[in-house]
């Protein structure tokens, strides 16, 4: 049966490279006392800019599995995919992000809302939450309008779920259900109610991904109140907990965090809200590994500096159409990106001080971060030159991928602030970061 540990981490490989870079940094957190299930994730998305196919995805992740002599589970995540994407993902993926944001609010049948509402009086009222002062208080009013919200998308993800199970047998892989892409944020009530009729639709869902409040922009910190978002977080556990009771959801249920690379300032919430509630959670990067890419190669200088360098150039010469499509999920400003003719001055240290997410260095960069960030299609069009100089540079680019998941992601996370002293060992930036 398909089992997704406690802590699990989504790590993002557009390029299908750093598979072995990025298991090390699990390792790495075994040895420091934590396993951390690392889970290849890559959309539709990506595979369609890049001209990928998910069964390179799992070639890399064997073989760095193989290489590295990983006994633990790992798994590949056909990520944000629905019924028209699914199918590629069939052979190789063992994990399925089903995303159903495109059909929130739309209605579902009469009929069905009226069973759902009536057959959940148990959600009215004020519903204690186990290791929470605060109860989660749902009204008839707000019952059915999250019904009327939601209730078609569950209804499609049940139908997105039996597709795959059709194809691979009952409990061979994991489910997700992911509604984060998507305008306004769900409530810690909206997602007991979901989860309620999720267990209806008999998804035996092992990870949700609410859209949370605040900005989760890619590859930068998060935007927003974080002590809010620390009451949400152990609100949205509590539920969590009383739906695996209520309903009979998978034990293991937990939230999954999209966009979760870089968000710095709510790591401390997230590892005491998982200490709170012996919770664990998924942490999904959002193929920030491109960039450390690019850091190794304008980190090793020469050919590597230079081809970093023309992939600002052309990133910043294509930027309206580069970013079009993540319009929502970044924040650049325009006056902050260095014109290209300067960039191209910059040394190695410039250009990685720049790119490099170090909030406490004074050069660094988020609008030529975020710019970069998106501007892979850049790099996939440049095709074997980019992957002869990742190649070239091998053992630079792995070192700063290992360092940027280790250091700061998976120590904050999910070994917490005692960590600092173990990851400043393994990261000369770290003790700047936490
Ligand atoms: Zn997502």
């Amino acid at each position: 049966m398909a089992v997704l540990g406690k802590f699990s981490i989504g790590v993002g490989d557009r390029f299908a490279h750093q598979a072995h870079a990025q298991l090390q940094a699990c390792i790495l957190a075994s040895k420091a006392g934590v396993d951390v299930i690392p889970v290849w994730n890559k959309s539709n998305r990506e595979h369609t800019i890049i001209g990928s196919e998910p069964a390179s995805v799992r070639t890399a992740a064997d073989a760095a599995v193989h290489e590295l002599g990983w006994k633990l589970p790992y798994f590949c995540d056909a990520d944000h995919i629905n019924l028209s994407t699914v199918e590629r993902f069939l052979p190789a993926c063992d994990f399925y992000t089903i995303d159903v944001a495109d059909s929130i609010g739309k209605p579902a049948d009469l009929s069905s809302i009226d069973r759902f509402t009536s057959g959940h009086a148990e959600l009215l009222g004020a519903i204690p939450m186990r290791g929470c002062g605060q109860p989660i208080e749902i009204s008839p009013e707000l019952l059915r309008r999250t019904a009327a919200k939601f209730l078609f998308a569950i209804q499609e993800a049940g139908k997105i779920y039996r597709r795959i199970e059709a194809s691979k047998g009952e409990d061979t892989f994991i489910p997700e259900i992911s509604m984060d892409e998507t305008d306004s944020a769900q409530t810690p009530a909206e997602l007991l109610i979901i989860l309620a009729a999720i267990a209806d639709e008999g998804i035996p869902v092992q990870t949700i991904a609410p859209k949370f409040s605040g900005r989760f922009n890619k590859g930068v910190d998060y935007v927003g109140d974080s002590a809010q978002f620390a009451r949400e977080m152990a609100l949205d556990m509590a539920a969590i907990q009383h739906a695996v009771a209520s309903y009979g959801l998978p034990s293991n249920l937990k939230l999954s965090v999209h966009s979760g690379s870089d968000k710095f300032s709510i790591y401390s919430a997230i590892h005491a809200a998982m200490q709170q509630f012996s919770s664990g959670v998924h942490l999904k990067t959002a193929g920030t590994t491109w960039l450390e890419e690019l850091i190794g190669l304008a980190e090793a200088g020469g050919d590597g500096l230079a081809l970093a360098k023309e992939i600002y150039a052309e990133a910043f010469a294509h930027s309206a159409e580069l970013c079009a499509p993540y319009a929502t999920v970044i924040d650049i400003d325009s006056k902050k990106l260095p014109a290209p003719a300067e960039a191209a001055r910059w040394s190695s240290a410039q250009f990685t001080a720049a790119l490099r997410h170090n909030p406490r260095c004074l050069d660094y960069n988020p609008s030529f971060r975020q710019l970069l960030h998106v501007g892979f299609k850049v790099a996939a069009k440049l095709g074997s030159r980019y992957l002869d100089l990742l190649e070239a540079n091998r053992e630079i680019i792995a070192k700063n991928v290992t360092e940027n998941l280790y250091a700061r992601h998976i120590a904050p996370v999910f070994l917490g602030p005692a960590s600092r002293t173990i990851y400043n060992t393994a990261s000369r930036h770290a003790g700047e970061i936490a």
